[in-house]
């Protein structure tokens, strides 16, 4: 037995060094009380990946989503212009010269009543305008 390997009661004494490799290894979730590891460094365990910044910032996008289109299908005349869900449709229109309502509706995966009212703010912000196809669809395009 080398000198210093062992402490007087005969445990291992672990280096700064490989005690510093280890904490990098395996380190623990940084929630107070959470004794779960985490894996590649992360500062958080599965279970509390909600409070990485990243994470957290895009659930607050979706929770603001979720709120807005909750508003807009209860009182359509509160759609705006600005609102998320009106950006992706201009997103939308941008890469196609007129698309219908429902084809909207269904690649955005809300209600056509919800892309109707984004479609009337948007019209009052003179970013879209709109025409009946000869199958009496309205469809949308892009004021350039
Ligand atoms: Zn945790």
């Amino acid at each position: 037995m080398k000198k210093g390997e062992f402490n007087l009661r005969g445990m291992a004494v672990v280096s700064p060094l490989a005690r510093e490799v280890h904490r990098r290894e395996r380190s623990s979730c940084d929630v107070p009380n959470c004794r779960r590891s985490t894996c590649e460094q992360k500062p958080y365990c599965s279970e509390h990946i909600q409070f990485m910044p990243k994470v957290s910032s895009i659930l607050a996008e979706l929770q603001s989503r979720a709120a807005e289109l909750e508003l807009v299908e209860r009182h359509p005349a509160r759609a705006t212009a600005e609102s998320g869900h009106a950006q992706e449709i201009l997103m939308r229109l941008e890469a196609a010269e007129g698309v219908t309502v429902e084809r909207l509706a269904s690649d955005a995966r809300i209600y056509v009543a919800a892309v109707r009212a984004f479609i009337r703010a948007l019209k009052r912000a003179k970013q879209v305008r709109t025409r009946k196809s000869t199958r009496g669809k309205t469809v949308v395009s892009l004021c350039r």
